[in-house]
C-alpha cells in the first residue's frame, strides 16, 4: 500500500531524512518512535505529500507521489492524518466538521455525509456531540472528532503523528482505545507514538528512527524483546 525506497528529504541544506525504505502492506500496522527532531513527523508529512521529497520513491496506491495536483487530491482522499493538535474548524459543529470532506471533496450528497458523520461518530463513542463546538468538547473528545472526520474520508490508510501527546493523562487512554478498536477492524495504521503500551497492543512492525535515519526496522516481538540498536535499547529504556 505504502513504498518508499531510497527517499531523501532536504529542508534547505538540512537533511531532515536520509536513505528511508520503509514499506507497509495492506492491514499492517506499524508504529514509529525515536527521539525528537529525528524525522518521524517529516516522514509521516512526505506520505501525504504535505512535504516533497527531495529524492528516492513514494508510492501510496500504486500511485508515485510526484507534483502532480491530480495525484495530490487522490492521495489526500485514500490517506487520513491525524495530527498532535486536532485542528478541527472552530466555526463548525463536530457534524459539519465530519460532512464538509466527504462533500467537498467525495461529492457526496448531504444526507449520505451526515449518515456516515453518525456512523463515526457512533465509532469513537461520541455521537451524543453532533452538534456541538469543537470547543465545548474537552481534547480527548476533539481528538477522537479528528479521528472520526479523517474516517468520514473512508481512506485506506490512516497516518497518526503523536496524536495523545497534547492530550491531559487522563484523556490519552480513551484516544488510544479507539486506535485500537480501528487497529482491529483491518485499518493499515502508521502511527508515530511513544505509547509503547499501545505500540505492544497493536504494532506488527516498530521501526525506530534517529537523526534521519531508520534505525531498527523490526516485527513487534523482536523489536520489544532484543533491540539490536544500542540507540534505540537506550531510547526503549528512558519511555517504558
Ligand atoms: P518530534 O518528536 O519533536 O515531533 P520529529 O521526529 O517529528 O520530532 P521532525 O519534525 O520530522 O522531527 O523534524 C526533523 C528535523 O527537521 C528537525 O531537526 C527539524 O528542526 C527539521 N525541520 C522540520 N521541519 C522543518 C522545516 N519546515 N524547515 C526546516 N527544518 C525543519
Ligand atoms: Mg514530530
Amino acid at each position: 500500500l505504502v513504498d518508499i525506497q531510497s527517499m531523501h528529504k532536504h529542508y534547505g541544506a538540512f537533511h531532515a531524512l536520509s536513505d528511508i525504505n520503509l514499506s507497509v502492506h495492506r492491514g499492517e500496522r506499524v508504529v514509529i518512535c525515536g527521539p525528537s527532531g529525528s524525522g518521524k513527523s517529516t516522514l509521516i508529512r512526505c506520505i501525504n505529500r504535505l512535504e516533497e521529497h527531495s529524492q528516492g520513491t513514494i508510492f501510496v496506491n500504486d500511485t508515485r507521489l510526484e507534483n502532480d495536483t491530480k495525484h495530490i487530491t487522490s492521495i489526500r482522499k485514500n490517506v487520513g492524518m491525524v495530527f498532535q493538535q486536532f485542528n478541527l474548524f472552530p466555526h463548525l459543529t463536530v457534524l459539519e466538521n465530519l460532512t464538509i470532506g466527504p462533500i467537498k471533496v467525495k461529492g457526496l450528497s448531504e444526507p449520505d455525509a451526515i449518515r456516515l458523520a453518525h456512523e463515526y461518530l457512533e465509532r469513537v463513542h461520541i455521537p451524543e456531540k453532533a452538534n456541538r463546538y469543537p470547543s465545548q468538547l474537552s481534547g480527548g473528545q476533539q481528538q477522537r472528532v479528528a479521528i472520526a472526520r479523517s474516517l468520514c474520508m473512508e481512506p485506506e490508510i490512516m497516518l497518526f503523528d503523536e496524536p495523545t501527546s497534547a492530550l491531559d493523562p487522563e484523556m490519552i487512554s480513551e484516544v488510544l482505545d479507539v486506535m485500537v478498536e480501528l487497529a482491529n477492524s483491518g485499518m493499515t495504521m502508521i502511527c508515530v507514538t511513544h505509547e509503547m503500551g499501545f505500540a505492544r497492543a497493536v504494532a506488527d512492525t516498530m521501526v525506530f528512527m534517529d537523526q534521519g535515519k531508520i534505525i531498527e526496522h523490526a516485527d513487534a516481538e523482536s523489536f520489544f524483546s532484543q533491540p539490536r540498536d544500542q540507540r534505540c535499547q537506550q531510547f526503549l529504556s528512558q519511555i517504558i
